[in-house]
């Protein structure tokens, strides 16, 4: 099995040969037809299973062959995530799959200073990969508006809730449009994930590997 048979475009089947890939993985045999089709995902995937490239190419691709509404630049995919390493791996992952697609990839954290974020933000940014607390002081401080985003992916999901992040990230989801495609990745799936899922995902698939 190759990623030849995933639906994905020539851009970004040369991105993954360069990355040394030669077989997709199973979270990325599932999730990749799915995600292409539009389908909201929840998936059991732990780090090491090769979920980012799970999600990131299908959105790298569905972003590049749809093209942005005429005159806006707003952030179109938006991904978060727990912490600021998980979050600075993830955008690393994004730049190198979309190395051949005309699309723009930042990342917010804090931590750190807030202005050299802020100027990536202004030059426009099409996937934006994010913690939750910087993501909101962004929103606060009106250097972000979220009513763009067409694809949410919440990346460690269980882990956002044991750090306690379930206040930011219903706030962040009340910011978003309704009409997006959702996928929601945890290694674990307690009674507060399940929630949180049931009200975020529209007839989801279910990914287990
Ligand atoms: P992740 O679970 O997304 O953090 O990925 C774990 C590691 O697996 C990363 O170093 C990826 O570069 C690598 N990886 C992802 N997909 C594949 C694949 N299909 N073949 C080989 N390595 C992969």
């Amino acid at each position: 099995m190759s990623f030849n048979t995933l639906g994905l475009s020539t851009e970004l089947l040369r991105a993954v040969a360069d990355q040394g890939y030669g077989t997709p993985t199973p979270v990325q045999r599932q999730a990749i037809p799915v995600i292409l089709k539009g389908k909201d995902v929840l998936a059991g995937a732990q780090t090491g299973t090769g979920k980012t490239a799970g999600f990131a190419l299908p959105l790298l691709q569905i972003l590049n062959k749809r093209p942005q509404a005429r005159g806006r630049r707003a952030v179109r995919a938006l991904i978060v995530t727990p912490t600021r390493e998980l979050a600075a791996q993830i955008e690393e992952s994004v730049t190198s799959y979309g190395k051949y697609l005309p699309l723009k990839s930042a990342v917010i954290y804090g931590g750190v200073k807030i202005n050299p974020q802020i100027d990536k933000l202004r030059r426009g940014v099409d996937i934006l990969v994010a913690t939750p607390g910087r993501l909101l002081d962004h929103v606060q401080q009106k250097t972000l508006t979220l009513s763009d985003v067409e694809i949410l992916v919440l990346d460690e999901a269980d882990r956002m809730l044991d750090m306690g992040f379930i206040h930011d990230i219903k706030r962040i989801l009340a910011l978003l449009p309704r009409r997006r495609q959702n996928l929601l990745f945890s290694a674990t799936f307690s009674g507060e994930i399940k929630r949180l899922a049931d009200g975020l995902l529209n007839s989801p698939t279910l990914i287990e590997v």
